[in-house]
């Protein structure tokens, strides 16, 4: 970034001052999420907005060794607490906090003080990996599907603070302020939701949003959490993403809707292959397949992912595709019989939000990217739930689980030339330092210190 482009974000920055000014901003507030998932804030008068623009704002470099309990898994060479980053907020995605009222927005990224992009930031990393496909003449479009579950009191136990039945209406009624709150503080600051139920566990709810481009996705998979945990807390609620908050019951998912269009078309419909993939829709689906298992270490990062990863929860735990099957890793969406030309999608059932949910992102692209660099095709589709085939059949399908532990999904991580050649080794390395580190925090936690550890922090 050099002083032309720093001008350039210090004008849009002073041109948009009064507006905000008008609207009751006092603060601006910029973030990043870091390899364990977790979004790292820094803030500033409103004032001072240009000059965030320009130069951003300081941050230590340990951030990317940063475990999600903050212990500073720094590297051996002792350089942990030595060097900085500037984080610059994109001013396309200003947004004013309707539910903390003084504030707004905008998401940041990492930039070294020379100016060069941070090498292990992962929204630039995102960015290059959406305009190396659009090179190709592909775009793509996505959504992270959120769930969570609110509790009541301000305890560190879970006390689901609406019972009714899964996807009951009476869950509903039993929250409806807070539903209704949700709902319009997100369309009010331009979000758009397009579905929102209760879920199936006690006190859980998801919503879903329109797809949009990567980056923008990830952005707001950000933005509707820090909206759900504020609103939460304005009604006496807590709010938890945790993928199991509690052993006994079913897990938060944060499930990734992927689409490719080239031309106007989506690859995903209208095609000669099956469900009406198009080749390179089938191509890019088999990368992501295929590289799904080492790919959990960034999509299912915690230890606690994996107590949610289990067969017939919903979850997507074993590494295989089927139309509309919710056991499958990757489930074919083709929409109803008119809409698939728009609808048809394929979705990423098996990851959860301890993500960082650019890097899930950048390692779908990259690993689809590869299926189509290869012409990869995809394996039989599986219509039926895996876990109801006995082993001789799984074994006869070459139908297996995906890793059941982060110790096996980290090393399959490590070994990954695809995910190394575009995430690049500093940042591989980094993420595999955080995840060790968890690894030795918890190497003899029970489940249940695992589920209690992990419940209050995304
Ligand atoms: N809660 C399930 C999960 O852990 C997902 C349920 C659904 O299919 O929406 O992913
Ligand atoms: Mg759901």
């Amino acid at each position: 970034m050099d002083v032309e482009e720093r001008n350039g974000r210090r004008a849009r920055a002073e041109s948009l001052l009064a507006g905000l000014a008008a609207q009751g901003v006092v603060a601006f507030a910029t973030t990043f999420v870091d390899n364990s998932g977790v979004a790292r804030v820094k803030a500033v008068p409103l004032s001072r907005l240009p000059d965030l623009a320009a130069w951003g704002v300081g941050f230590s470099t340990a951030f990317d060794y940063f475990r999600f309990d903050d212990w500073v898994a720094a590297p051996p060479d002792g350089h942990g607490p030595v060097g900085d980053q500037r984080i610059v907020p994109d001013l396309s995605r200003v947004v004013r906090l309707h539910a903390q009222p003084g504030w707004a927005w905008a998401p940041g990224e990492r930039w070294a003080q020379d100016g060069q992009p941070h090498d292990k930031c992962s929204r630039l990393l995102l960015r290059r990996q959406v305009e190396a496909l659009a090179a190709q003449d592909v775009t793509v479009r996505s959504a992270f599907e959120i769930e969570w579950v609110v509790s009541r009191g301000g305890g560190d136990e879970f006390v689901p603070a609406a019972g009714g039945s899964g996807y009951g209406l009476s869950r509903l009624a039993e929250l409806s302020d807070y539903c209704r709150d949700v709902i319009t503080t997100l369309g009010d600051q331009g979000v758009v939701v397009e579905q929102f139920h209760p879920e199936y566990a006690a006190g859980q709810f998801e919503l879903s949003v329109a797809p949009e481009s990567p980056v923008q996705a990830a952005d707001t998979s950000v933005l509707v959490r820090a909206t759900v945990k504020a609103v939460g807390l304005a009604h006496g609620l807590r709010t938890s993403f945790s993928p199991k908050v509690d052993t006994s019951g079913v897990g938060n998912g944060g499930h990734v809707h992927l689409s490719l269009w080239r031309d106007g078309a989506n690859l995903m419909a209208g095609g000669d292959r099956r469900f009406g993939l198009t080749s390179d829709g089938e191509a890019f689906s088999a990368g992501v397949l295929e590289h799904l298992p080492a790919l959990l270490a960034v999509g299912a990062p915690g230890v606690a992912s994996y107590l949610r990863l289990v067969p017939q929860h919903w979850a997507g735990a074993y590494a295989c595709w089927g139309l509309e099957n919710r056991e499958a890793a990757l489930r074919m969406v083709t929409g109803s019989t008119g809409s698939s030309d728009w609808a048809a999608n394929m979705e990423v059932k098996c990851v959860d939000l301890l993500a960082n949910p650019y890097l899930v992102l950048a390692g779908l692209l990259a690993a689809g990217t590869a299926g189509m660099a290869a012409g990869a095709e995809l394996p039989e589709p599986v219509d039926v739930d895996p876990a109801a085939l006995d082993e001789a059949t799984l074994a006869e399908r070459g139908i297996e689980r995906l890793p059941t532990t982060l110790r096996e999904a980290v090393d399959l991580f490590a070994a990954d030339a695809t995910l190394a050649a575009a995430f690049g080794r500093p940042l591989v390395d980094a993420i595999v330092a955080v995840r060790e580190s968890e690894l030795d925090l918890f190497s003899d936690a029970s489940p249940d210190e695992v589920a209690a550890a992990t419940r209050w922090v995304h």
